[in-house]
């Protein structure tokens, strides 16, 4: 392995993804590795860096040019999502730059006009921000038992109801909620694109939580908040169908970002065991420290290549619900297993704030949690083992 951060190159190696490697390098070392720590400490990021990334043509990456997006598909998300990571941003960076990619692929996969015009076109063009609101107070996983309820009255629908954990609500100008429509069940829901500034309608606490600190987390609630029924995405009743479709994508997002973040890891580690003396010797050279960095390399590999190929079998359209969720559990559990070693290497520095390691390590923890925790990506394995007597 020549390459100093212990990376095997692989796929997508077209030059097309190398050019896309090239600018989010240079943008991630110009606009993000250095104001990282600012905004872990102000508890969010700045808007401009939304218009920054969006004029870079970064933010609409994934999303068809009719909607204002920058076309390409998931292996040049999974290539900005890599580089982001490896030049010093963070999957934090990622959870709050990129909310977009779980708050509009419902509005844009049910095409409304004018709902693209409002939400999807702006936010592309990193003037306005998105969130999605699923998760609430007493209904996380389990997403068919949402109590938050919206009720027809002419024109519009009032809601009423509280979500909690929402990645970037504080600073969303729109939220995509879960709201129920009708029945109890999975068939009750309903999405409703809910605007700031809509009277009943508002950020409660901002959250503070143990990793992500740049990326902002809120309760929202809404106390018979007017909604515009135009604001319902696709049919009343469909909203639970539509938000596991979109769920593939999170899952996978999360994947790519916890092996990027494994990979960042040792990066770290392979330079610190490189310049870090110990009993006249560097740490690189011990037997004990080159194996544990042998190892964060296999568990690193294994998942990106796992995850890639799990990536690639989604393009060709594929029933991959079952591989999705292994690639996020995949990925999380070398994440977890590699940033806590990559801590370990750098001693007692990893456990300051200054060391960037640090914040991986609180960073990782949330990827086994969110889109799906651990345990639920398991019963989506499960369920497709053929288990049923
Ligand atoms: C930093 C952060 C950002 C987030 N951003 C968003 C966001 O933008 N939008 C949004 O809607 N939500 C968001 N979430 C919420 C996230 O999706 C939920 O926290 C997650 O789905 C789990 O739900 P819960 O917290 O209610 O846990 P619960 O569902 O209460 O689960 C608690 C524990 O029980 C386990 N469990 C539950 N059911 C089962 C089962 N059937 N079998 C075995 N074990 C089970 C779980 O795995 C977990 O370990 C975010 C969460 C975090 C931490």
């Amino acid at each position: 392995m020549n390459d100093p951060s212990g990376r095997t190159p692989r796929a997508p190696s077209g030059e097309e993804h190398r050019l896309l490697r090239e600018s989010v390098r240079a943008f991630t070392a110009r606009e993000i590795a250095p104001h990282v720590a600012d905004w872990e400490r102000a508890g969010e990021l700045p808007r401009a860096l939304h218009e920054k990334a969006a004029a870079a043509g970064l933010l609409g990456i994934g999303f068809p040019e009719d909607v204002g997006g920058a076309g390409g598909d998931l292996f040049h998300t999974m290539v900005v999502i890599e580089e982001l990571i490896e030049g010093g941003g963070s999957s934090g960076v990622c959870a709050g730059l990129f909310t977009h990619t779980i708050a509009l692929p419902h509005i844009v996969a049910v095409g409304d006009p004018s709902q693209v015009d409002r939400f999807v076109r702006p936010t592309l063009a990193g003037r306005t921000i998105g969130a999605l609101a699923v998760t609430e107070p007493d209904a996380g996983s389990d997403v068919a038992a949402l109590r938050t309820r919206a009720v027809r009255d002419g024109d519009h629908y009032v809601v009423n109801g509280t979500k909690t954990y929402i990645t970037s609500g504080a600073r969303a100008d729109f939220v995509t909620v879960a709201v129920r429509t009708g029945e109890p069940g999975h068939r009750g829901i309903s999405l409703l694109v809910v605007e700031k500034g809509t009277p009943g309608f508002t950020v409660g606490r901002r959250l503070e939580k143990l990793g992500w600190w740049c990326s902002d987390t809120a309760e929202l609630s809404f106390a018979d908040a007017r909604v515009p029924a135009t604001n319902l995405v696709g049919a009343a009743g469909t909203g639970f169908r539509q938000i596991v479709a979109h769920f593939q994508t999170e899952r996978l997002f999360m994947a790519i970002e916890a092996y990027a973040t494994a990979q960042r890891a040792l990066t770290l580690a392979i330079a610190w065991a490189k310049a870090r003396q110990a009993f006249g010797a560097r740490l690189a050279d011990k037997p004990v420290v080159r194996h544990k960095l042998a190892e964060m390399a296999r568990r690193t590999d294994v998942a990106r290549e796992y995850v890639r190929a799990v990536v690639g079998r989604t393009l060709t359209g594929e029933d991959v619900a079952r591989e999705v969720a292994m690639a996020k559990n995949t990925a999380v559990e070398a994440c977890r297993a590699v940033v806590d070693e990559a801590l370990q290497i750098h001693g007692g520095l990893g456990c300051m704030r200054e060391c960037e390691i640090e914040r991986h390590y609180r960073d990782a923890r949330i990827l086994a949690i969110g889109g799906g925790t651990t345990e639920i990506m398991n019963e989506v394995i499960a369920d497709r083992l053929g288990l049923e007597p």
